[in-house]
């Protein structure tokens, strides 16, 4: 069975597509979509030895080879331009992510839709789509095992009506404060529309760690602490006005 992250994931993914999964580990997520008859073809890309061999295992062992081809790279060296439709990175902090888009740009003609689930970092991954021209079109938030997931879902732009400037376009949260694009990047401009449970527990967490970093910068003597403390501070200030409003 599939976690419900990569449940959540697989449901996104169009059916008759040629995907690839990006730091497959086991290969779970490709295995699971054939298996089920969803993609008609998978590449299984990994850079670590390890997790290629479990992947390579996982595929022979559920006689998936004629679907998934497990391929031993970096990041979107495994594919070729033009080869799948949809990408998924799941897994892997948002700054990695975005590296890995960033080294892998010229794979990404005639692919039309990527999946992304940054562990931690999302706004990186916001922001490299929209310096890239890809739309969000979708975020979903998730706890599962007592961690928080967002899954981020984008098309390139001339695949959709819906633009850039309208998502990230400022707007008014709550009572009195705008959300510019900055905070939409840091917040998720879909989330802070239809914020739930699991997203305030995300920030609440995210306001904890704050705290306790600012706790222990208020211990040092060094100037640079100082500005550091300024910093999360007014990061801090900001988050609890944004929650404030929307509770
Ligand atoms: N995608 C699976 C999931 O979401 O359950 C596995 C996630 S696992 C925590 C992250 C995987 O990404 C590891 O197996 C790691 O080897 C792989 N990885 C890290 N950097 C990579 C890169 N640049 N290219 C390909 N795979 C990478």
């Amino acid at each position: 069975r599939l976690s419900k992250r990569l449940e959540m994931i697989a449901e996104q993914v169009p059916v008759g597509s040629r995907m690839a999964d990006i730091g497959s580990d086991h290969a779970l997520l490709p295995s699971y979509l054939a298996e089920q008859g969803r993609v008609s073809k998978a590449v299984a890309g990994e850079v670590n030895l390890g997790p290629y061999q479990a992947a390579a295992k996982q595929v022979r062992d559920a006689v998936l080879g004629s679907i998934i081809d497990v391929r031993l790279g970096d990041g979107l060296a495994v594919i070729e331009p033009g080869e799948v439709d949809v990408i998924t990175i799941a897994g892997m902090g948002g700054a990695l992510i975005a590296t890995i888009l960033e080294a892998g740009k010229d794979k990404l003609a005639g692919v039309s839709m990527l999946i992304l689930q940054p562990n931690v970092g999302e706004s990186f991954v916001r922001m490299w789509l929209l310096e890239h021209d890809w739309v969000l079109t979708r975020e979903q938030i998730l706890e599962e095992d007592g961690k928080i997931y967002e899954i981020l879902t984008a098309v390139p732009a001339q695949l959709t009506e819906i633009t850039n400037e309208k998502v990230y376009e400022s707007r008014r949260v709550g009572e009195g404060i705008i959300a510019n694009e900055e905070l939409q990047l840091k917040l998720g401009p879909y989330l802070l529309q239809q914020p739930s449970s699991v997203w305030f527990l995300k920030w609440k967490l995210e306001l904890d760690k704050l705290e306790m970093i600012r706790g222990q910068l208020a211990h040092s003597s060094l100037q640079e602490s100082r500005s550091k403390e300024q910093i999360i501070e007014a990061e801090m200030k900001q988050i609890k006005e944004v929650l404030a409003c929307l509770q």
